[in-house]
């Protein structure tokens, strides 16, 4: 997942921090860090400084320093030119660009209740900021001054691409609606920005407050022993001691749900995860989802689209809901049938172990694993001593060095804002600053669930000079546990190098202005998902993949056997994907109207395909953070990771055609990476492949062929 940082960053930046005279008192008593030059190394936030308190003067300085700026573009006298208009939008607003990533990065990973409470009161503050941008019809008469005449501008394409993104980016936010209409667009965005909120908030809630406390040694039984030892330390930290206690985190439940013969307990388990902010009471999300599709359907109908999936995928490589359809439709049929052979296999492993019960959500896991055990020999225990997570990480970094002759070495020097968080100093190879990349790998409370990537300062040009980004990977990865230091997943592997992909993507960027950075949602994962597939080959297993006790590098046959096992379970892994896909689009294709029964909803949209009854979607509706989380960034974009990974797939093929490191292979990728949003992606795409994607390399992939 890639957390971008705010839309109206599109519309920010440069004049310098002047606030000398109009600086605000510092609750605290002290100087306020956010509000002055940092000095650290390569600016980075100087978060050993920065208090909970510094956050809402900042913002709302930069606010303010932000108004002030697009009044003067609005009101100058001057006609409009590139420079005066496009260019000086691009960069108001410097100072609230700086701040607000930290903050929002902050709200994402490091939260508390009182960053909690500031969120509630910025964020319709910024809601309001943007709306009084995009709304503002001075400055949208200028920008359409421009558009008008774009023919006769003769500008250079970069320049022409930012006008042309600049002026939908006005029409999209509302900017030729009528005043009243104006004014409902307004309430709506702020409606919206405060349910995602209030979504988010629960979601971290019912995540976080659920425990299964395990008293007796014997309802352990099939646990490996790191599993039992994570318990045992949770426990520990829960006050517990003795116990062994289990949670919604990912590196807890799955193991659990995989292994541990206990039935009733994995169904205790499995039932709190999938009926999360699901219970009724002041936690409950399901009104809050009903609202946001309602309140989206409402605003597109507004802007003159059918639904707000024609209005969100109109920007995107898709374009139209019937072509996401068509994509998830060809997947699902054939997905299904596999899924249902797997379930049929599952229960006659029941049956022939003497079980007189039907297979259940709660069980799938845990036949799957024994299924996989049988067939493959394969025992995903047996391979996380070859994946300490912190080889793994620096697998990740040979195959950049291996593509790209970058170097990535640890800067124990800089700030961060975790014990747990580490720096590292990104290089060309020669010598080069490219970056800084911060890793904040482990589980705790005040983070939201899953993997993101996200920036702390983006890249661009500034007074000709490059500014060199600053990236952070996020992730809730399996602890040291016991005496053992961290040890990945199969699956915590290949999301390690995913993050990492996308964090390549924001540190290559060689885009010149930030409006331009990023790529639209549905290629957005091409960089990330790519990165998966090198995790994998013998060639980079056997420069990570060590022992953690001996060194001993990974046995080939190991690798067989993960290489033969890659399509299994895939009918499962595809099917819980793609109905979350299709949840997701049949929540936005929605016309505008009152707010439905999401529970109604949600179980008609999964009968209407046929979801097997043993399969859960990857998310419902109540904790699908993704579309109804903060910014809902994913919303009908959750088909974004499939319709990637076509391309993904295909491009991979170009690398296995190649080789592996292939130089010239590796720079034609690069340079999608470098441009970004600066071009239409299919025409950076075809100038790599030389042709258009095929389906094929996925289909393969999967085994739905
Ligand atoms: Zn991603």
């Amino acid at each position: 997942m890639i957390v971008r940082t705010s839309v109206f960053l599109l519309l920010v930046a440069a004049l310098p921090i002047v606030l000398s005279g109009q600086q605000p008192a510092d609750p605290a008593g002290g100087p306020n860090p956010l509000l002055r030059p940092w000095t650290t190394p390569f600016g980075v936030p100087p978060f050993g400084e920065i208090k909970p308190e510094h956050f809402l003067p900042a913002i709302k300085a930069g606010i303010a320093q932000q108004r002030q700026e697009i009044d003067a573009i609005a009101n100058n006298p001057q006609p409009p030119t590139f420079a005066n208009t496009l260019e000086a939008l691009e960069n108001a607003g410097e100072l609230l660009s700086t701040v607000s990533p930290v903050f929002s990065n902050m709200q994402s990973s490091n939260t508390n209740e009182q960053l909690q409470a500031i969120n509630r009161e910025v964020a319709p503050l910024l809601t309001a900021l943007r709306d009084d941008i995009r709304l503002n019809p001075a400055l949208f008469a200028r920008v359409k001054t421009l558009w008008d005449a774009r023919a006769s501008l003769t500008l250079p394409p970069i320049q022409a691409r930012l006008l042309e993104e600049q002026y939908k980016s006005f029409v999209r936010g509302g900017a030729n609606l009528s005043p009243e209409q104006k004014a409902r667009f307004r309430q709506i965005n702020g409606e919206l920005s405060a349910l995602g909120i209030r979504f988010g908030d629960n979601l971290l809630h019912d995540t976080n407050s659920y425990r299964l406390v395990v008293g007796s040694a014997a309802d352990l039984k099939g646990l490996p022993p790191s599993v039992v030892a994570a318990g045992a330390d949770a426990a520990k930290a829960a006050g517990e001691a003795g116990k062994w206690v289990y949670t919604l985190q990912a590196p807890s439940i799955w193991p659990f749900l995989q292994y541990a013969d206990n039935r009733e307990l994995r169904r205790q388990i499995l039932t709190a995860y999938t009926t999360r902010n699901d219970g009724g009471g002041q936690y409950d999300n399901k009104a809050i989802v009903a609202q946001q599709a309602a309140l989206r359907a409402e605003r597109a109908q507004l802007l003159g689209y059918k639904s707000h999936a024609d209005f969100v995928l109109e920007e995107n490589m898709a374009k139209t809901p019937d072509r996401v359809y068509a994509l998830l439709n060809q997947l699902w049929e054939p997905a299904r049938a596999m899924a249902i052979r797997e379930a049929a296999d599952q229960q006659a492993l029941v049956k022939a172990s003497g079980g007189t019960f039907t297979i259940e959500a709660a069980d799938w896991r845990y036949y799957q694993e024994k299924i996989k055990q049988q067939r493959f020999a394969l025992d995903e225990q047996a391979l996380r001593p070859y994946f300490k997570l912190d080889n793994v990480r620096q697998g990740a970094f040979y195959v950049a060095n291996r593509l790209y002759g970058l170097t990535v070495a640890p800067r124990p020097d800089l700030p961060t804002y975790h014990p747990e968080v580490q720096a590292f100093e990104v290089k060309e190879a020669d010598g080069t600053h490219v970056g800084i990349f911060y890793t904040d790998y482990h589980p705790r409370p005040g983070k939201r669930v899953g993997a993101w990537s996200s920036s702390f300062r983006s890249t661009r040009m500034k007074d000709g000079k490059r500014v060199t980004p600053v990236v952070v990977n996020v992730c809730n990865f399996s602890r040291p546990a016991g005496d053992e230091p961290a040890l990945l997943t199969l699956e915590e592997v290949g999301t390690l190098f995913h993050e990492f992909g996308h964090a390549l993507n924001s540190l290559l960027s060689q885009s010149p202005y930030r409006g331009l950075g990023g790529f639209p949602r549905d290629f957005v994962e091409v960089p990330s998902q790519i990165m998966e597939n090198w995790a994998l080959e013998p060639e980079v297993l056997k420069v990570y993949a060590k022992h953690y006790k001996t060194g001993e590098v990974i046995p080939a046959a190991l690798v067989e056997k993960i290489k033969k096992a890659e399509q299994f379970d895939q009918g499962f892994i595809t099917v819980e994907y793609l109905a979350a896909c299709l949840l997701d689009m049949d929540w936005h294709t929605l016309p505008a109207g009152p707010a439905r029964d999401t529970t109604a909803f949600e179980h008609a949209s999964m009968a209407k395909v046929r979801l097997p009854r043993e399969i859960v979607p990857r998310y419902r509706s109540t904790y699908f953070n993704h579309i109804f989380g903060p910014g809902g960034g994913y919303s009908s974009g959750y088909y974004a990771y499939i319709w990637s990974e076509v391309l993904d797939q295909d491009a991979f093929e170009a690398f296995r055609e190649k080789g592996l490191f292939d130089q010239a292979t590796a720079r034609g990728f690069r340079t999608i990476l470098e441009q970004g949003g600066t071009d239409d992606p299919m025409n950076l795409y075809k100038a790599f492949r030389g042709r258009e994607p095929s389906v094929e390399p996925l289909l393969r992939k999967r085994g739905l062929k």
